[in-house]
Order: structure tokens, then C-alpha cells, then sequence
């Protein structure tokens, strides 16, 4: 890309607020993380419901970005770069796309669907790149903003795309269409997901059909009713199962062989795949095919090859200390910028290290790919990259640290272990180098059982209770018991960036490994022992103070250390009758506070005993009360104003009326609310997995486990899975009270719960050994289980082993 601002300004409708309309346009931002940023960038300011791209403005002027989309200028800023000024930024940044698509003349296929657009799009870029130099969308940018970033990608090499558009909204896909402009067109199947934001499934569809009303041709399942939502003008090219008025007839042989039948030749095509989903994604790529003149053999060859796509980036926890980011099944320019971004957002270490394979269909020339691809690993400050393959051993060979190996085998037959430690490691490779292979032995050894974190529902859930917030009020959030068992240290990375106030943790050690990961934003710990005051100074954590004692502990220290204003926190008891200083004890410590410079009152609080519960919503508010009064009391008798809070998740819900200038945000960040209303507002964040190790056949009469508590009445199948009450399952749960899920289906577990391990029936459910098992996540959801066995999700969360490996990924 290369485009002077002089050409954009009409383009989105902008006043010009800068000094040099000549400048040249090479790349396009709208994250203020990337390290792609520089002097060519243009960096658009988008503002969501809680998030505001102007705040990373002055960050940005500083690194070296020269040029901004924005909707007002921030202060102090007007003379120290360009700006173009415009209504909304992400009108603007969808018109930039829509001009720039149209630079591009080749044929471009536009997906859309409820399930399947991403799956459809990445193996028929796999089936079509024999043939073409592809762009297509990155990861599942299918967004109002993923699919403008999707379409800048292209550059003067590609001749073929294939974008994916997504929407919930009536009126969004007409803006996706501007922007993709698809000759081509495909439905994927229609599901009820996404189906709040529409009246009806009529409207849902008519919407979803705006993307084809200029296509040539639309590939879709047959079906009535859907076609007639069509736009008149728009050619159809169907397949079905049954009727026979489709282009094309599928009848299904057995053994995942499919019949096709065409203009009246019939032919057979092998899928490598079990389930109706991928069957009917496989139908959609071959009937692409067959629009696109491609013959029978070349079509069951390739089609027998299609593979499943892993989409997400995923952080894993490596060998010696190291952090692997494992996106070992793609490679291309496109996300290998993404992930690059996603590296500088998840590293743990200061050294950085990429294993990257040969990248294919980048569209550009080999030389200038390379090129291209070293600049970029130049500018995020990769310390170490290691090439495999040919090309990028030729290519590379210049750029500082660069190993190379010929192919993945050569890798894996020279891998010593000890080469690697306390670094961050992007494994990034195209399918045909089966990286999977080195994510195997740079993972940290454990079990099979894992936890896995997502990372985009925390900011959503971060983000609804923010939305109960003015925007001036600060917010803490407590990751205190390793992030309430999630992992404490990416989540802090995730909260550093939504710019939240203040981390919470219990124990001064919690908040030390905090500092030794590289979090620097403020922390407080609620229980801070004695012997743990020089080391919380050490490391710039701030106590909570709660009695007359432990001040006077501190200030003595403080005395030692020679420390001014250092910031504490008073913690009021209110009525909860744990930690905190009461009305009797308020004399004595503003006496110990006033003329004390050692120390400064950074913030007063206090916890409430039931803000979940409102049958005692009186109590709560008498909470409030006394909080209010015995806190005017310190302020104006020490004449200070410190930040007043006493809300947690409960409180932000049940009394935001009352969040003074903070709150302090817990359980709901991790998913989980204690109302039910709150839950529908809430993304699940941890889902429990494990895999199925044995599957038996038991006999009418004989047992299942410890004690013989399960007999089978009737001929039984059970599996065993490799997780107990050691990994935090509590042991209640077990008996038939509980359930798991496999494949979809319930699966109920049957005996006792072993340390380890524990069995499940099975005997309803198609599986084999090796297939997944959800313990909790979107269903059973952790609040399910919690009341089962009686306790709150509170308990079951922070009970997951530390064994059980966390992995943290992002759609
Ligand atoms: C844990 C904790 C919170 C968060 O409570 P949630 O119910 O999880 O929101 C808030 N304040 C204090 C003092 C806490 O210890």
C-alpha cells in the first residue's frame, strides 16, 4: 500500500488538521499495541462502548506515529501531527477500505453464515492457492472492524480473496458489502447464533443476504424459503440432499463418502471427516470447485486432503520457564503481523524468539516477502529467529540470530532443550511443516487435562461492568488466589491495557510475582503480614491498612526506610466483622495519620457482607452509610481526599448508585455474576477440558470404581478421564450427580471420584478414546456444578489444581 494522505482526505470526508498533506501511507492501525507503528502508519482513533483509541494518542506521537483518524483532537496534541478530522472514525476507516477495494479488479468471494465462515474460507484458500496468489481475511476478522482491516491487506500481487463477514445488527451488512464488494458469494449453513440483534429469522437472513446484491453468483443449501430472500438480479448455484431441483445432488455412501451428482455425471469424493458440520463445509468448498470448472480428480484429491483449522492463538506455558505462543497452523504475512502483535501483548520475558516456516501466497515476490518479513521482525525486536525451510533459509540469512533448518525434522532431530529458557516463543508455521510437532516438545510436560482461559471474553466481561460505571470512576480489579484460579499474570497484561486503576491481591508474594513479571501499574495487598513489609516496599506494593497496630508496624518501617508519603489504604469494617478499623478505633488513628509524612492515605474502604443477596439490601445500605460517615470523618479531620470504595462485582451490579470514586471488580470478571439477569450479560472465560483415556464395556452386575457405588442395571459403556479430586474436583460431584460432557452430549459420572481420575457413561454417546471432555465451561457451567455440591463458584475456581495447565488464547 502505498497512498498519500492528500488522496484519503476526501475519501473519508475529513478536515484536515496537519502540516504535510504529502506524506505516504504504508500501513494501517487501529491498535495502539502494535509495534508495527511507525512514521508511514495511519493510526485510526475508533472508539467502542468503553474503549477510546484517542487516549493511546500521546503514547503514539511519542513512538514515532506521525498521522490520525480522529474525531476530536486530544489536548495538547493539535500541532504535533497530522490530523484528519471526521464525525465517526469507524465510518471512516470502513470508507478508506471501501476505496482502497476498489484499486483491485479479480474475483472475490464473499462468506456469510452462522457457522462455518471461517472454516469455509481457510480450506478454500487451501483448495484455490495451487491455482492463485490468495488474500483472505485473517483469523476470523469478520467484524465492522475485522473486515475493513481484512480487505487493507491486499496488495498488487493477489489475484483472488475470499473475505468473511459477520453481523448482529440489522444495517451492519450493508457497510460490509461497500467494503468486500464480493462477485461471488456463499451462504453457509444458518444457525440461531447471533439471533438477539434481529426481530425475527426473516430479518436475521434478509440481512445476512445483503452481502450477495451485487454478486454474479450465489452458492447456497438449497432452500426455498431462503432463496426467496434473495435480491432478484442474483444467479444461485444450490446443492442438496434430497432435492433434485438443486444444481447439485449429494447423496451420502457411508464412511464419509459423499456422492455428487452434476449435470448428469455422478463421481465419488472422499471426506476426511466425521461429522455432518465439516460434511456440509467440505460440500460448500466442492461446490466452489465445480464453479470454478475445476475436473473430478483434482477435486477428490484435494478435498480428501482438507484438514482441521485451528483458529486461535494460543499461550502456553513452555520448558525451562518459557512462554510458547503456539500458532503452528498457519503462515502467512497477514497473521503473522497479528501474531507478532499478539507476542509484544503476551510475552513474559524480555527475550523473544520466532520459529517461523517457509510463508506461501503472501502475494508478494520471494525477495521482497522476505524482506518485508525481516523489516517486520526487525521492528517488534525479535531476538532470535528461527527459519525452517528453504526459502527463508536463503532469504533470512542477514538478519541478526537467524538459525535455519531445512526442514522440520532437522529441527527436531538437533532440539536440545537446555537452547531454551526464560524466553517467549512464537511458533508460527504453514500446515505442511507440522509445527504442531515442535509445540510438542517445547511445551511444559503435564497432564492432558487444561484449563483454558479466553482472553477476549475477559475484556468483554470487564467492559459490562464498566458500562454501570460513570466514566470517571477509577476501578480496581482483584486477581488475588492466581486470578480467582485463572492465572493471574496474562490477565493483569490484558487489565494494563484496558487501563484499569489498581490490581488487588491478597498476599505481598501474589503481587512480587507480579513485579517479576513486568506488571507496573499500582497493587494492593489486602492481608499484609508483617514480616512482608521491606519486601512489599521493595517491590512498590501498597498495604492495606486495617488496625491501629499493624499502622503503627508500618510507620516504624516507613521511619527505617526513610520513605515520604509512601501510599497505604485504610480498610473500614462497615459490619462485616473481618479486617478493618472500627468507629471506636477512628480517634486513635487519625492522632497516629495527622502530622504524618512518612506516609500518605491513598484510599479509604470497605467490604460489603451481602451485596449479592438484596433481602439484605438494607443492611448493605446501612453498610454504605456508616462507610460514608466514618470516612468524612478521617478526610476532614486530616483534611485529605483520598479515593473512596467499598463495591465489589455484587455491589457495581445491585448499587452502582454508590461507587464513589472506585470500585473493586472480582467474580465477574471471571464470568461469573450472582444474579442470574447478570449472568446473561457475562461470557464464560474458563472452560475445564480433558480427554477420554479408556472406554470400557461393563457388564449388567459388575462395578465401576472404589466401594462399588455404581452397578451397572444394564449393559454399560463407560470412559475413564484423567482428572480427580487432586485436580480440584470436588469429590461430591461424583455418584450421577455430576455430568461432563462429550461430544456435545451429557455424559453423567458414575462411582466415586478417584484422586485422578474419574469414569463416565457413555453408553448413548458416539466417542472414542482421545476425544475431548468439557468438565465445566459453557456447559456444565461452573455455577452448575457449584450448586450441586453446595459450595459457590468462588470455591470451585480457586480449587483448580496448579497442576491443571492453563492456556490462555484470543479469537
Ligand atoms: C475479593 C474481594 C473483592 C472482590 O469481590 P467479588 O465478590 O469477587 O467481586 C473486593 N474487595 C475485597 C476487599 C476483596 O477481598
Amino acid at each position: 500500500m502505498s497512498l498519500s494522505l492528500h488522496n484519503i482526505i476526501p475519501v473519508i470526508h475529513a478536515k484536515w488538521l496537519g502540516v504535510d498533506e504529502t506524506c505516504l501511507i504504508d500501513n494501517v492501525s487501529i491498535d495502539s499495541r502494535s509495534l508495527q507503528n511507525n512514521n508511514g502508519t495511519l493510526f485510526f482513533a475508533l472508539k467502542g462502548h468503553n474503549h477510546d483509541g484517542h487516549q493511546y494518542i500521546p503514547d503514539l506521537i511519542d513512538s514515532g506515529v506521525r498521522h490520525f483518524v480522529v474525531s476530536h483532537i486530544p489536548e495538547k496534541m493539535a500541532h504535533k501531527a497530522n490530523f484528519l478530522l471526521v464525525d465517526n472514525t469507524l465510518d471512516a476507516l470502513q470508507h478508506f477500505a471501501a476505496f482502497y477495494r476498489k484499486q483491485f479488479d479479480f474475483p472475490i468471494i464473499g462468506i456469510t453464515g452462522s457457522n462455518g465462515k471461517t472454516i469455509v474460507k481457510e480450506w478454500l484458500n487451501f483448495l484455490l492457492s495451487p491455482e492463485y496468489n490468495v488474500i483472505r481475511s485473517p483469523k476470523s476478522y469478520n467484524s465492522q472492524v475485522g473486515v475493513p482491516l481484512s480487505v487493507i491487506g491486499i496488495n498488487e500481487r493477489h489475484n483472488f480473496g475470499i473475505f468473511e463477514a459477520g453481523i448482529s445488527l440489522v444495517g451492519e451488512m450493508e457497510k460490509l458489502e461497500k467494503i468486500i464488494q464480493p462477485t461471488l458469494g456463499i451462504l453457509t449453513n444458518i444457525g440461531s447464533a447471533h439471533n438477539e440483534g434481529f426481530a425475527s429469522e426473516e430479518e436475521k437472513i434478509t440481512e445476512k443476504l445483503k452481502l450477495f446484491k451485487n454478486t454474479e453468483v450465489v452458492i447456497l443449501q438449497k432452500n426455498q424459503k431462503n432463496e426467496a430472500l434473495l435480491p432478484p438480479s442474483v444467479k444461485t448455484f444450490t446443492w442438496s440432499y434430497s432435492d433434485t431441483s438443486a444444481d447439485v445432488l449429494i447423496t451420502e455412501k457411508g464412511n464419509s463418502s459423499l456422492e455428487i451428482l452434476w449435470k448428469g455425471e455422478q463421481f465419488l469424493v472422499e471426506i476426511p471427516f466425521h461429522d455432518k458440520a465439516s460434511e456440509e463445509n467440505a460440500i460448500t468448498c466442492l461446490m466452489v470447485l465445480l464453479h470454478f470448472g475445476y475436473n473430478q480428480k483434482t477435486i477428490q484429491e484435494r478435498i480428501a486432503n482438507l484438514y482441521p483449522v485451528e483458529m486461535r492463538l494460543q499461550v502456553k506455558n513452555g520448558i525451562n520457564n518459557c512462554t510458547v505462543i503456539d500458532d503452528s497452523y498457519s503462515s502467512d504475512y497477514q497473521s503473522l503481523k497479528i501474531a507478532l502483535d499478539f507476542l509484544e501483548q503476551h510475552k513474559t520475558h524480555k527475550k523473544k524468539t520466532v520459529i517461523l516456516s517457509d510463508i506461501f501466497q503472501s502475494g508478494f515476490p520471494v525477495e521482497e516477502l522476505y524482506a518485508k518479513v525481516s523489516s517486520l521482525l526487525l521492528y517488534n525486536k525479535i531476538d532470535t529467529v528461527i527459519g525452517i525451510g528453504e526459502g527463508i533459509g536463503a532469504h533470512l540469512k542477514d538478519y541478526p540470530n537467524f538459525i535455519s533448518f531445512a526442514t522440520t525434522q532437522d529441527f527436531l532431530l538437533q532440539f536440545n532443550s537446555s537452547h531454551f529458557s526464560n524466553e517467549t516463543i512464537l511458533i508460527k508455521g504453514a500446515r505442511s511443516f507440522q509445527f504442531e510437532e515442535i509445540v510438542v516438545v517445547l511445551e511444559e510436560k503435564t497432564h492432558e487435562t487444561v484449563l483454558e482461559i479466553n482472553l477476549n471474553a475477559i475484556s468483554h466481561n470487564l467492559n459490562f461492568y464498566k458500562s454501570k460505571l460513570k466514566p470517571t470512576t477509577k476501578m480496581m480489579v482483584m486477581v488475588k488466589a492466581f486470578g480467582y484460579g485463572s492465572g493471574s499474570f496474562e490477565i493483569a497484561k490484558l487489565l494494563a491495557h484496558h487501563k484499569v486503576d489498581y490490581l488487588g491481591v491478597a498476599f505481598a508474594d501474589e503481587g512480587i510475582a507480579l513485579r517479576n513479571a513486568g506488571i507496573t501499574m499500582p497493587i494492593i495487598v489486602m492481608n499484609p503480614e508483617n514480616s512482608a513489609f521491606a519486601a512489599m516496599v521493595a517491590y512498590n506494593l501498597e498495604p492495606e491498612i486495617y488496625s491501629v497496630s499493624v499502622l503503627k508496624k508500618f510507620t516504624v518501617l516507613a521511619q527505617q526506610k526513610n520513605l515520604s508519603n509512601y501510599p497505604i489504604h485504610l480498610k473500614l469494617d462497615t459490619g462485616m466483622h473481618r479486617l478493618g478499623f472500627e468507629e471506636k478505633d477512628l480517634d486513635e488513628l487519625i492522632g497516629l495519620l495527622r502530622n504524618n509524612n512518612l506516609i500518605s492515605v491513598k484510599s479509604i474502604f470497605s467490604h460489603f457482607s451481602a451485596s449479592d443477596d438484596l433481602q439484605y439490601k438494607d443492611f448493605t445500605l446501612f453498610q454504605i452509610r456508616t462507610f460514608d460517615s466514618m470516612s468524612q470523618k478521617i478526610m476532614s479531620e486530616l483534611s485529605i481526599s483520598p479515593i473512596r470504595h467499598i463495591l465489589n462485582t455484587s455491589g457495581i451490579y445491585n448499587f452502582s448508585e454508590y461507587q464513589f470514586e472506585m470500585v473493586r471488580l472480582g467474580i465477574g470478571l471471571y464470568g461469573v455474576g450472582n444474579d442470574p439477569e447478570e449472568m446473561t450479560h457475562l461470557e464464560h472465560i474458563s472452560t475445564l477440558k480433558t480427554i477420554i483415556l479408556q472406554i470400557k464395556n461393563i457388564p449388567v452386575g459388575d462395578s465401576v470404581g472404589y466401594s462399588r457405588k455404581f452397578i451397572a442395571d444394564k449393559p454399560t459403556r463407560t470412559a475413564v478421564i484423567p482428572i480427580g479430586y487432586a485436580d480440584g474436583i470436588p469429590r461430591s460431584w461424583g455418584n450421577e450427580k455430576g455430568y461432563v460432557v462429550v461430544n456435545q452430549k451429557k455424559a453423567r459420572i458414575v462411582g466415586n471420584i478417584c484422586m485422578d481420575m474419574l469414569m463416565i457413561d457413555v453408553t448413548d454417546i458416539d466417542c472414542r478414546e482421545g476425544d475431548t471432555v468439557t468438565v465445566f465451561g459453557k456447559s456444565p457451567r461452573v455455577t452448575e456444578l457449584a450448586e450441586v455440591v453446595g459450595t459457590i463458584p468462588y470455591e470451585i475456581l480457586t480449587s483448580i489444581s496448579h497442576r491443571v495447565k492453563r492456556v490462555f488464547y484470543k479469537e
